[in-house]
């Protein structure tokens, strides 16, 4: 239920608008996730659909991601960031709320069988990452149980609002943020996972691979994607064993619906 009226939303509104000013004075960027409006598609890309598609898939979660798409697209998602086994983000609903998603790293052994099973087949970095593979490599790289996508067992994820639910709309918003960012920038899905793509290369593919030459992989990119890439730097340290011992910030630390 509700008790928000028409002026306590408009109020909310103002106030939100407030405090992000006064944050951004103190030097947090709160850069919005620019998420298409109405019907249009959220996502465009193979990776960005790809997310997406396994998020659908978890029937737990199925309740709240239509609340959090349109959160997104309405513009209320800022900062999202994507780093080895977690996402972090500033979600706008009553207040400003930190969102922290954090993912186990794929275990060493699924990724070597990935790895294996792909051998000779991913030709160059610009093909994996516009998803421009065989439909045995996609099957390898998307199958539910052994491919690179995380089960639901396998996120947490915590938001500092007053919400009760398993997965609040701020969570779910996030992470149909994460598909988005992915369309534009299809590597931070495999820095999500914590492993190498370059990996998935054979060794005499990787010689003439885009990943060698990153001036013409932007290049491509953009072409690619229709988008400008940002040469932003990715984050390398590893972190998904600290992410997992570390508290957020606020607020407490919701069960994932698969403890269920
Ligand atoms: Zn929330």
């Amino acid at each position: 239920m509700s008790w928000y009226y028409y002026s306590d939303a408009k109020e909310a509104k103002a106030r939100i608008k407030k405090e992000i000013a006064k944050r951004q004075k103190k030097g947090e960027p709160f850069r919005v996730v620019e998420a298409p409006s109405g019907n249009t598609k959220l996502v465009k890309t193979f990776w960005g659909k790809a997310w997406n598609d396994n998020l659908e898939s978890y029937h737990d979660y199925e309740y709240r991601l239509p609340r959090g798409r349109s959160y997104l697209r309405q513009g209320n998602v800022y900062d999202l960031l994507i780093e080895p086994g977690r996402v972090t983000s500033t979600v706008a609903g009553s207040e400003l709320y930190e969102v922290r998603v954090t993912i186990k790293p794929l275990k060493e052994d699924d990724w070597n069988q990935i790895k294996e099973q792909c051998s000779g087949q991913v030709a160059s970095m610009l093909d994996l990452l516009a998803g421009k593979l065989g439909a045995g490599v996609l099957k390898i790289l998307c199958d539910p149980e052994s491919g690179l996508f995380p089960k639901p067992k396998e996120i947490r994820f915590s938001c500092t609002c007053p919400d009760h639910a398993d997965m609040c709309k701020h969570v779910a918003a996030t992470l149909y943020g994460v598909g988005v960012k992915l369309d534009t920038q299809p590597d931070l899905f495999f820095v999500l996972r914590s492993v190498d793509p370059t990996d998935l290369l054979s060794s005499s593919t990787l010689e003439i691979s885009a990943s060698q030459d990153p001036s013409l992989a932007e290049e491509d990119l953009s072409a690619l994607f229709g988008i400008e890439i940002e040469a932003e730097p990715v984050v390398i340290e590893s972190i998904p064993e600290k992410a997992r011992k570390t508290k957020p910030k606020v607020g407490r630390t919701k069960r994932s619906t698969s403890d269920k």
